[in-house]
């Protein structure tokens, strides 16, 4: 039987901690705020957007929206970003993905300003990442890690498998375990004997939105076992990458899905905006 890491309960502690840290700000007379910019009128991004809005109203952080038409060009993106680039009253900047295919993505996200890049997503903070400095991290990777050092489980000199490698989680998270002295190793979708390499982890993280992709074959005895897929199953219901059921009694601690690290993300995104305020 495994420990149920609960992300909701750490979420809100979290948020809790960055409630206080606006208090102490606001009290100094600077209002923290986080700008969202969305294009065009994706179904998802709009629950994502208000679920980040909903955080910013509990912790105290000013939110403020652009929704900008579908067929917004480059150029007025840009130099929207440079405009709150610019803005003293903003202190975080954030590009609900995905915006669509006639706008250059990572242009755009390379525009952001890096001290206001509460995503984590600019190359300034990725490399920052990678040689080991202070720098934003990815929101649902800096969740992981925070939830690995709630539960006090040791990361140093474990083996540690990340399956999946995408720029907003595979990749920082990857990055974040080897900082930590983990010893890791990725898989991807061109992986040989995933499940061999998966067996030998004590640290098991799955990041590649396929439903139950990890079965209970793939796991160590007493593995720890991250779950960050968001898939929806044949019911309509929402589940991760992991096959929960079987997999739970092998792990000594699992994510589950819904209320494993779902709702870290979100929480890790006030952290950063609060961090982005106290910084400039
Ligand atoms: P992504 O950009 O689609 O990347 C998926 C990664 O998984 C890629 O690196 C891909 O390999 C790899 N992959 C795909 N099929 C594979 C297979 N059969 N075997 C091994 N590797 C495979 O996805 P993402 O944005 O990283 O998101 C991953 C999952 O996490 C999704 O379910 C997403 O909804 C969820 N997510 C959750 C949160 C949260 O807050 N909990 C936040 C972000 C994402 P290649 O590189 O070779 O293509």
């Amino acid at each position: 039987m495994a420990v149920i890491i609960n992300g909701k309960e750490l979420a809100q502690k979290v948020r809790l901690e960055q409630k206080e840290k606006v208090e102490k700000l606001k009290s100094r007379g600077i209002n923290p705020k986080l700008a969202v910019i969305m294009v065009g009128n994706d179904k998802a991004s709009e629950v994502y957007v208000r679920n980040k809005s909903k955080a910013c109203d509990e912790v105290g952080i000013a939110f403020e929206e652009f929704l900008m038409p579908e067929d917004i060009t480059e150029e007025k993106l840009l130099s929207l970003i440079e405009e709150l680039n610019n803005r003293k009253d903003v202190h975080g900047i954030l590009l609900q993905s995905p915006i669509p295919k006639h706008l250059d993505i990572r242009k755009a996200f390379n525009t952001i300003d890096y001290r206001k890049d509460v995503d984590g997503f600019h190359p300034i903070n990725v490399g920052k990442l990678c040689i080991g400095e202070k720098s934003f991290v990815s929101c649902t990777p800096a969740g992981v890690m925070r939830m690995l050092e709630e539960y006090k489980i040791e990361v140093q000199g474990k083996r540690a498998v990340v399956i999946g490698r995408s720029n907003i989680v595979g990749k920082p998270l990857s990055q974040l375990l080897q900082n930590a002295n983990a010893t890791v190793t990725v898989c991807h979708s061109k992986t040989q004997d995933i499940e061999k390499i998966a067996k030998e982890a004590d640290i098991l993280v799955a990041a590649l939105g396929k439903a139950k992709f990890v079965t209970a074959n793939m796991v160590k005895q007493g593995a720890v076992v991250i779950d960050v897929g968001i898939n929806r199953n044949e019911e309509g219901k929402l589940v991760g990458d992991v096959d929960f059921e079987n997999v739970e009694p092998i792990a000594s601690y699992i994510t589950p899905v819904p209320g494993g690290v779902g709702p870290m993300t979100v929480a890790m995104l006030m952290a950063n905006v609060v961090k982005a305020t106290e910084n400039l």
